[in-house]
């Protein structure tokens, strides 16, 4: 992946919830709130809902996505799996095994259309690599979800859900890493509630429209984010590039002490080993022909927000 100059980065949120499910907030309200906040694309992913907003407010909205949470258990395991671009309702599989339930609802949305993406993994400490291990067809993962139960950066003991993808594309596994708000609360704003804003995806397409961002979401064509983005960024066989966008990444209420200093920036192979550390707002890894693949991160290490590029398979 390249940055060509002729196209853009979009911002988006793949994961949300309305009253549609268990959302504080109708989905007019919603899609006002991501388009009032810079947002040019947004799913509603209510819980086995497939939400279609169709009126007259359209300009109020960003580009809508259809799609759903494919949301069954495995007994008392939280089985959910979003679907993107779905032509219709996907009904849940019900199964008293994780994986089963996991390999169902992933064939569903691929029969319905549309691309699966595993959500939160580490929610309830539901299932791990082993599960994942065992199921095809979904595309992505979520390596961040902004819900305040999803786990995502593990504990002491379990894993944190890029170590998960790591272990899976360790594997062979090509599976793409995304940041999701899973936004239910907009009107009451703190820690233990799931508030909109929190992590999203930026795509680069020559022009916006539902079938551009599916194309480029599934071939890898966008990084995932919880608040550094990213200028240019070059992804090929001589050399991996990136390069902060310092005025974007800087908060509304930061002074001017974003010292770039404060960016790491770590290049991660096979099993998560890190290859490589710069620190700074430009950073550079050249390939070596050992490299399976080669994924980057980069860390605000003021604020903790972080920046995770898709994965560069080097065959
Ligand atoms: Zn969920
Ligand atoms: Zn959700």
């Amino acid at each position: 992946m390249v940055t060509d100059l002729t196209s853009k980065w979009y911002k988006g949120n793949l994961h949300t919830h309305t009253t549609n499910s268990d959302g504080d907030a109708s989905p007019s309200h919603v899609a006002e709130w991501y388009r009032s906040n810079g947002y040019d694309f947004l799913c509603i992913s209510d819980h086995n809902h497939l939400t279609i907003l169709n009126d007259s407010n359209q300009k109020k909205w960003p580009l809508l996505i259809p799609g759903e949470e494919v949301t069954s258990a495995a007994g008392k395991t939280p089985v959910h799996v979003n679907g993107y671009g779905i032509n219709e309702l996907v009904k849940p599989s019900v199964s008293n095994d994780v994986v089963t339930a996991l390999s169902e609802n992933v064939q569903r949305i691929v029969s319905a259309g549309g691309l699966a993406s595993i959500n939160h993994p580490n929610y309830k400490w539901a299932f791990g690599y082993s599960q994942l291990a065992k199921v095809s067809g979904y595309r992505f993962i979520e390596v961040y979800n902004g819900h305040h139960l999803s786990n995502s950066e593990g504990d002491l003991e379990r894993p944190s859900v890029s170590n998960i993808w790591d272990q899976l594309l360790t594997r062979g596994k090509k599976i793409l890493g995304l940041a999701v708000d899973d936004s239910h609360n907009y009107h009451e704003i703190g820690p233990d509630l799931s508030n909109p804003g929190r992590g999203w995806i930026q795509v680069q397409v020559n022009q916006l429209s539902k079938n551009s961002i599916l194309q480029a979401m599934s071939q890898g064509n966008y990084y995932a984010s919880t608040g550094v983005e990213l200028g240019e960024l070059v992804l090929n066989k001589k050399q991996i590039r990136l390069e902060i966008d310092e005025s974007a990444t800087k908060q509304p209420n930061e002074k001017r002490d974003n010292h770039q200093s404060n960016f790491i920036t770590s290049f991660i192979g096979v099993n998560g080993t890190v290859l490589h550390v710069e620190k700074g707002v430009s950073s550079k890894y050249i390939p070596s022909k050992k490299d399976l693949y080669i994924r980057c991160e980069i860390l605000n290490s003021k604020t903790g927000q972080k920046l995770w590029t898709q994965p560069f398979w080097m065959e």
